[in-house]
């Protein structure tokens, strides 16, 4: 009798551990080590991190229109009862991406290619099928089984472990990649949802299409990022295609059943920021801008700078070096010599550390060793005082001797910006326009002047090729300069 209570707890104990859910959408049972209250926590922790790492686009109207279409697909979705939310970040790279627990997030920039409701519903639907066939749960559970072997990960230095953590992106809850079978489900998922949703399931395929256009017309910096999680778009429109048809014939939807909104879509992003937005901070021949900061830096020549919400990152074309800047989270007030010490008494002790002045900012220069997967890599950090703020540029390489000079420069160049074009400069907008009788792209980019935008783009935006007569009164999307 003991004996077997003992075992009962056991088995209680294991099945606590290696729990064993029914999958919502195949109705399998599957091992997950991940229950579903722990998927929503966990969600919630990632959607601060999605927040944080992207900002979010104030515009209640915008944001409105992506909650209406995500509450829809959620309803006729196999997770009806989930909380979910639907959220327009502040990027110009063209991405769609949701993490467990119901969080979907839609850039900006993705809105601004997509051409009709019934696009977006489209994908909405299929990143609501990752959530709802728990693919990213099923990803964490493999991981977590990986790691038991492994022990724990390498722990480097506070102050140079956010480097760690930009290497460690591809595996982070936002960076998820899915297996193949688990895109495909999510494209059948997606089609699905959108034609129960009563919207155009064909449309999605035209997305597809045109990420094809993009990636043939991409050796720009606006790498779709879509596209790089999401792969051979000529496969996926083929595939859609049929998905379409079947769930047309099965629901038995009529041609007048079925939405497209091609005008509501277009309404709804109309004055949305296209692109870059300058004010947050961008690139002009290796120079970098912060009209908010109201600073400037040069780069190491023929480096790749990339700036996110919470750093610039900028790195050696043949990846031997990188360099990040940041503003440090300290009390305000706090002196670079201070806080060069306070790093050292949370472990990260400098080689050496010597006193700098950059442009005429108080700074400190220190040297560390830091330890990563094995081996020992040079790092640099300059901390600067900078207009009652403090800024740290750290740089990591495994050669010093070539590096080390370069990025000592750069972090010397970090200056005060007083250039008033560029401190006043203000973002493109998408901004929807009528086609007059004899209007041509050509002839309607020539009109915009804007730098950044040619009639190439203005045709991939608009799904029309360059040289095709446009129906006078049409609507197209075209991009006002702002800078
Ligand atoms: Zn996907």
């Amino acid at each position: 009798m003991e004996k077997a209570i003992r075992w009962g707890l056991i088995l209680l104990m294991l099945v606590a551990v290696l729990g064993c859910a029914r999958n919502p959408v195949t109705g399998r049972r599957e091992i997950v080590l991940v229950s579903e209250s722990e998927e929503i926590a966990m969600g919630l922790q990632a959607d601060g991190q999605a927040r944080e790492e992207y900002g979010v686009v104030e515009d209640p109207r915008l944001q409105n229109y992506l909650q209406a279409v995500g509450q829809k697909l959620a309803a006729v979705s196999h997770r009806p009862n989930l909380e979910w939310h639907f959220t327009v970040v502040d990027s110009p790279i063209v991405n769609a991406f949701a993490i467990p627990g119901g969080y979907v997030y839609f850039t900006r920039g993705i809105l601004a290619h997509l051409n009709s409701e019934a696009e977006l519903a489209g994908i909405m639907g299929h990143e609501i099928g990752h959530v709802t066939a728990r693919h990213s749960v099923r990803q964490i559970t493999r991981a977590q089984l990986a790691q038991l072997g492994l022990g724990a990960g390498q722990i480097l230095s506070p102050a140079f472990g956010q480097f760690s953590g930009l290497a460690e992106q591809s595996v982070g809850l936002l960076f998820l990649r899915f297996s193949r079978e688990d895109e495909r489900e999510s494209d059948r998922l997606g089609v699905e949802y959108s034609a129960r949703g009563a919207y155009d399931p064909r449309e999605v395929s035209n997305f597809f299409e045109v990420l094809g256009r993009m990636s043939a017309a991409s050796d720009r910096q606006t790498i779709p990022g879509w596209l790089s999680t999401h792969p051979d778009p000529p496969e996926r429109v083929q595939a859609t295609r049929g998905y379409a048809s079947e769930w047309i014939a099965s629901l038995e939807l009529t041609e007048e059943r079925m939405v497209v909104n091609r005008d509501n879509h277009l309404r709804s992003i109309d004055g949305m920021v296209f692109g870059d937005n300058p004010r947050e901070g961008f690139a002009e021949g290796g120079r970098f801008f912060h009209p908010e900061l109201q600073l400037q830096i040069v780069f190491p020549q023929a480096w790749r700078i990339e700036n996110t919400k919470s750093a610039v990152i900028a790195l050696d074309p043949q990846q031997g070096a990188q360099m990040q800047l940041t503003l440090v989270d300290a009390p305000q007030g706090t002196t670079a010599a201070e806080y060069v010490r306070n790093l050292a008494a949370r472990g990260t002790v400098p080689e050496s550390a010597r006193d700098l002045n950059v442009n005429g900012n108080r700074a400190v220069l220190a040297l560390y060793q830091i330890p990563a997967e094995g081996r020992t890599l040079a790092g640099m950090g300059a901390f600067i005082e900078f207009r009652n703020r403090l800024i740290q540029i750290l740089g990591v390489t495994a050669d010093a001797q070539r590096f080390f000079p370069i990025m000592e420069e750069s972090m010397r160049s970090l200056d005060r910006l007083t250039d008033q074009r560029i401190l006043q400069s203000q973002p493109d907008r998408l901004r929807l326009y009528t086609a007059r009788a004899g209007d041509t792209l050509t002839a309607i980019a020539a009109r915009l002047n804007n730098p950044r935008v040619d009639a190439d783009q203005l045709a991939i935006l608009n799904r029309v090729a360059v040289n095709q007569a446009i129906t006078p009164g049409r609507q197209l999307k075209t991009v006002e300069r702002g800078y």
